[in-house]
């Protein structure tokens, strides 16, 4: 199952468990703790108090109360004192013992905030890292959706020279489509003017014969390759199983067997791109296998840009690309 981020509110999610970036008294504080103990109410106080603390990288769980979930799973991050006190490895502890903590509790939707990158001083960008990499270490193993929320967008800093990068190629991208736009704003103007000379005489194009279809009913009986059948081939070609592709791409199972059981399925744009960067699909066959889904990419949409400038760059992080996104503001891959 994959993992989502969201930029909101943590209290205002309705997942079944909500994680409380708290200190080790679990008795309240400010940022992410403050504002869970305001939203749930007093009551989450009261149980606290009988929990006797936490240990760092450790997680207990109270009620949700107020909130919009069952249960509030509390852990205390590391302070971040310049990484060479084990911060990792604790971070690290943060996530996996609160995972395993809802897993226990039947959790099928959990949110996590940035833990320890407020007061506690944790660099954003790296415990952004250790997040997106214990939490997908976690979902090889066991089918659950997480959700990584990123309260303020500074916390999603991807590198600086990526960003610098993306840019720099969407504005490539938009220049050559705006100086294409205006060529062809241009033209009649010329024309009018009766300023010929820059026009050679059209050519004659032939149209290629259209195919010949005895009827209406032979013409849709013969259709190309789908895309729940060129998906399939490919993960075939590619060596890897179909849990392989599906986790990679980050999509749900259940999204997964619907493609795979209807052989017109048509996925979203998003989720057509997500398989085609698990896949590892060159530019022109990601062209071919959104065609088949009915989309196209081009220059008209900076999203689409951005996924064109990993695939040509080779790379195909589906989580690199979904920060990517994400700081361009864009729609993220995946389900
Ligand atoms: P810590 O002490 O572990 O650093 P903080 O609460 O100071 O915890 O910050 C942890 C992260 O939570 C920060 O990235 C902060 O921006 C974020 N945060 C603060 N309030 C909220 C909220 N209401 N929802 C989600 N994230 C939040």
């Amino acid at each position: 199952m994959p993992i989502e981020f969201i930029r909101d509110d943590i209290t205002r999610l309705h997942v079944d468990a909500i994680v409380n970036a708290a200190n080790s008294t679990l008795l309240g504080g400010g940022g992410v703790d403050g504002a869970i103990h305001a939203a749930a109410g007093p009551k989450l106080l009261e149980e606290c108090r009988k929990l006797g603390g936490c240990e760092t990288g450790e997680a207990k769980a109270t009620k949700g109360y107020k909130l919009h979930c069952k249960y509030v799973i509390h852990t205390v991050g590391p302070v971040w004192t310049g990484g060479k006190r084990g911060e990792k490895a604790l971070l690290e502890s943060c996530y996996k013992n609160s995972l395993l903590l809802a897993k226990s509790l039947g959790c099928e939707t959990v949110a996590f905030p940035l833990i320890s990158s407020g007061v506690y001083g944790y660099p954003k960008e790296e415990a952004l890292s250790v997040a997106v990499d214990t939490v997908k270490s976690f979902l090889d193993v066991c089918d659950m959706t997480v959700y990584i929320v990123i309260f303020d967008k500074a916390s999603f800093r991807i590198g600086e020279k990526l960003v610098r990068d993306i840019k720099e190629y969407i504005d490539d991208r938009y220049a050559d489509e705006h100086f294409n736009a205006r060529a062809e704003h241009m033209r009649p103007f010329k024309a009018n003017r009766h300023d010929f000379a820059d026009y050679a005489a059209p050519k004659e194009v032939k149209a290629a014969p259209p195919p010949s279809f005895a009827s209406l009913k032979d013409a849709v009986s013969q259709l190309d390759e789908s895309f729940s059948e060129m998906l399939l081939r490919k993960i075939d070609e590619e060596g890897m199983t179909d849990v392989e592709c599906y986790k990679k791409a980050n999509i749900d199972r259940k999204l997964f067997s619907k493609i795979r059981s209807d052989r017109l399925y048509k996925p979203s744009k998003q989720t057509a791109i997500a398989f085609a960067i698990a896949l590892r699909l060159s530019l022109d066959e990601t062209k071919e296998l959104l065609m088949k889904a009915g989309f196209a990419l081009s220059h008209s949409s900076r999203f689409d840009i951005i996924i064109e400038y990993f695939i040509v760059h080779g790379n195909y992080n589906i989580f690199e690309i979904n920060e990517a996104l994400f700081e361009f503001d864009q729609c993220l891959l995946g389900a």
